[in-house]
């Protein structure tokens, strides 16, 4: 089991009995695009819920907060919080309650009058152009409303912002919820104490958003795989042709030192499958990597790489993956991808650590119907990626103690 040296309460850790427990979570789930507007996937509610539910247990009187869209500062109401009200209401009855703000006067007598075990949701944070700003008098309203912060949003860990970084300096009580802490465990433990061999699975489109990542990560793992748009740069930086691929020219240097660097760390494809358009009904093959034809792109890892990567997925004892290995949303170039889904799965039954990392490998690992085989699916895109790249989250730096 994966632990991780960084300090920080848990609920389980502090007294809730009968206190006023502000719960920042992550509730920006995907509404219907017309009124009357409805949540279309609750996955981010759910995940919340045994933190709501052990704070109920224990007497909490729950204060729930959460940015929902991107408004600009002011209400709208295709961003209200309402749609989420209704869905816990369907779930917790007439235990909670629906605040028209986050702040003010009003909002205090409400987190004032609850019980305990009852629940206060407040209307979207981001209707304050100072949640953002992280502005202090802001902070300081927000933390007028409850006697404990508990924070359980790891998607918004990466943003310094007022429910987040500046509340927790008027508060003297602060802990992670469970979900916060499942993904600080995991994804503290994958770049602190791995158990060895220690592989990490890098894809997507592009270079430039995941160099950090891969550069942290070869400091850390004995192997790091590359996959998905990226593979063309690395392969054009070793002087290969790469066709109609997806290359970044400006990347290529950055790619050669990358390899360099690496030192035979870095495993990139044998083959690809190659497609003469960008289509899923275009015609498509595999080919060797130093056969790429001129007016051809790469699409896909090919069969021999599939079976490499699997090999070291296999032997290694903790992976962590981030990014498809192919264009995935198009079925005909998403074997890679599925493969190592799949390898990664029958490695989680044979006692390796597995992590997947937000985003869209999220997204194919849900379209493979195997999520539920992984050791731990991140539910942030942007934080966990932010934390593989080795900074140090705003939201994690206020909790640790
Ligand atoms: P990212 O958000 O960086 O993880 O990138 C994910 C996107 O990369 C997905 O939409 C994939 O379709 C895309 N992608 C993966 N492989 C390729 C490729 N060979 N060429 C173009 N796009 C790709």
């Amino acid at each position: 089991m994966l632990y991780t040296t960084m300090h920080y309460k848990t609920i389980d850790d502090i007294d809730v009995q009968s206190k006023r427990v502000f719960l920042r979570v992550d509730f920006n789930v995907p509404l219907t695009k017309e009124a009357p507007y409805r949540i279309t996937d609750a996955t981010r509610i759910k995940a919340a819920s045994p933190t709501i539910e052990a704070l109920r247990k224990r007497g909490a009187r729950v204060i729930l907060a959460s940015h929902l869209g991107r408004p600009k500062g002011a209400p709208e109401a295709k961003y209200s919080l309402k749609p989420v009200f209704e869905h816990l209401q369907e779930k917790i009855g007439s235990a909670i309650s629906f605040a028209n703000d986050c702040v003010g006067a009003e909002v205090e007598k409400q987190a004032n009058a609850l019980k305990d075990g009852e629940v206060l949701l407040l209307e979207n944070l981001r209707f304050h152009p100072e949640e953002e700003k992280n502005d202090p008098a802001f902070a300081q309203q927000l933390a007028k409303l409850a006697d404990v912060y508990v924070d359980d949003a790891f998607g918004a860990a990466h943003r310094a912002h007022a429910s987040i970084e500046g509340i927790t300096h008027y508060v003297s009580v602060k802990a992670a919820g469970y979900l916060m802490d499942k993904e600080l465990k995991y994804l503290g433990g994958v770049l602190q104490n791995p158990a060895h061999p220690f592989i990490a699975i890098i894809g997507g489109a592009k270079i430039s958003g995941k160099i950090d990542v891969i550069q942290n990560l070869l400091g850390r793992a004995d192997k790091v795989l590359i996959g998905g748009g990226m593979t063309y740069t690395f392969l054009k930086a070793q002087g290969k042709e790469v066709g109609k691929s997806l290359v970044e020219e400006d990347k290529i240097e950055l790619a050669q030192s990358l390899l360099a660097q690496a030192g035979g760390k870095l495993m990139i494809p044998t083959d690809t499958v190659v497609a003469g358009e960008f289509k899923n009904e275009a015609e498509h093959k595999s080919v060797s990597v130093n056969n790429i034809p001129p007016d051809w792109m790469g699409v896909d890892i090919g069969p021999e790489t599939i079976k490499q990567f699997t090999e070291e997925i296999l032997k290694a004892k903790t992976i962590v993956w981030n990014g498809p290995m192919g264009v995935f949303e198009m079925s005909n170039y998403a074997n890679g991808t599925l493969a190592i889904a799949k390898a990664m799965a029958e490695a989680t039954g044979k006692g390796a650590t597995t992590v997947v990392g937000g985003g869209d490998s999220v997204a194919a690992l849900e379209q493979s119907g195997l999520a539920d085989k992984m050791s731990h699916v991140s539910t942030g895109g942007g934080a966990s990626l932010e934390f593989l790249e080795g900074k140090t989250l705003p939201g994690v730096k206020a909790l640790e103690s």
